[in-house]
């Protein structure tokens, strides 16, 4: 007999990057995890350095240290009341889930979908009801808003990851009608300059969900949070162990706050690489189509995918096949970075293409982006 539960035994665990298989060299492109791909700046060095040497890291932290609660509150429209903060927004996610969905209680995923929150549901024995738009890159919100009826909750990420998609305002607002509970996932809302937070005012049924590891450089410091009604706040609160959140991440993401106009920089060279990126292989003749995206990465379609990935990879550069998603055939998930990064991303698509011949024909098996 098995030590561990049935729900244990039988998870599908979340894959990771692939770059941890060996993939160790500096000269490593990683275009997979949508992290920011610019350095750690030095105003983060040198305040985690300095609240070292005065000790940091040998006492628990405030879970809720009033000074960050303030100014990420700030950050995002809403009151320091209305934010409980977490090791990473997956942990947020992970809580919220096990706060409101238990044994056979059904949660709508819109797919193709980032996948880690079925590890949190099936280990509460809670079901994913996927929903499988025609047209992943434009679901159709009626038949969504149907499907989500049918279940207790709904997990959306928006802009999605991986489709780069966006609903807007009113559309997530005719979910939140239905009366079903809305994860909301904002992970990459600071690429597309909006962000539904102020909603949660006035619809008890939504938990949004951030981070700080996407446009704020923190992945690997673990700071996330959920954004929700005061009333939510507290029964989360009882569920959420505070010594989770972390010491250095606190710092890292107070200072990062503090000098927030750096991010917005950052933010804009993102989005202009991204619509460069979109617009240099849409206007190619090879064999690639790329999808509008609203988020820091962009999808692209290929029917030579598996050469396009091994010739990547033979020039150190790293993206995400997403081919076996719902919709995604023949697809990767490219990560946005700095100019002199997609710079080199641009010269190996070209090296790619311009030497097989049979993939840049000017007649494409796939569809422009304006048909999809
Ligand atoms: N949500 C989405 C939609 C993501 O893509 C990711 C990262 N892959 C996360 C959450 C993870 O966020 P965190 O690092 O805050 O746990």
């Amino acid at each position: 007999m098995s030590l561990f539960t049935q729900h244990a035994q039988r998870l599908t665990p979340y894959v990771p990057s692939a770059r941890f298989a060996g993939r160790r060299d500096a000269d490593w492109l990683f275009l997979d995890w949508n992290e920011t791909t610019f350095p750690l700046p030095d105003f983060v060095r040198d305040r985690i350095c300095s609240a070292l040497h005065n000790g940091l890291g040998v006492a628990y932290p405030d879970g809720d240290d009033p000074e960050l609660q303030q100014a990420t509150a700030a950050n995002v429209g809403v009151k320091p009341e209305n934010i409980l903060m977490f090791n990473g927004s997956d942990s947020g996610m992970r809580d919220v889930v096990h706060s409101i969905l238990e044994e056979g209680d059904s949660l709508a995923i819109v797919e193709p979908e980032y996948t880690q929150i079925a590890t949190f549901l099936q280990t509460v024995g809670a079901i994913a009801s996927p929903i499988k738009p025609s047209d992943p890159f434009a679901p159709d919100i009626e038949q969504i808003c149907d499907a989500v009826l049918k279940s207790k909750a709904v997990y959306i990420s928006n802009p999605s990851n991986p489709t780069g998609r966006l609903f807007s305002e009113t559309d997530i607002r005719r979910i939140l009608a239905t009366g079903r509970v809305l994860l909301l996932d904002e992970a990459y809302a600071e690429f597309a300059g909006v962000n539904y937070c102020s909603l949660t005012k006035n619809h008890k049924n939504l938990f949004i969900l951030r981070t700080f590891s996407k446009a704020y450089g923190l992945a690997g410091f673990r700071l996330g949070y959920v954004v929700t009604h005061e009333e939510n706040i507290k029964i989360l609160r009882k569920v959420r162990n505070s010594k989770e959140v972390n010491a250095f991440a606190q710092i890292a993401a107070l200072s990062v706050l503090e000098n927030v106009s750096l991010i917005h920089e950052r933010i804009k060279e993102i989005v202009l690489e991204r619509e460069r990126l979109i617009q240099y292989i849409n206007n190619s003749q090879w064999d690639i189509r790329a999808y509008p995206s609203k988020a820091n990465f962009v999808m692209i379609r290929t029917a030579s995918l598996r050469g396009l990935l091994s010739h990547l990879e033979n020039h150190h550069i790293l993206v995400r096949d997403r081919s076996s998603m719902h919709g995604l055939t023949n697809c990767a998930r490219i990560s946005i970075g700095t100019t002199i990064q997609m710079n080199r991303l641009h010269a190996a698509l070209k090296g790619y293409y311009s030497t097989n011949s049979a993939d840049s024909t000017t007649s494409s098996t796939l569809p422009h982006s304006h048909d999809q």
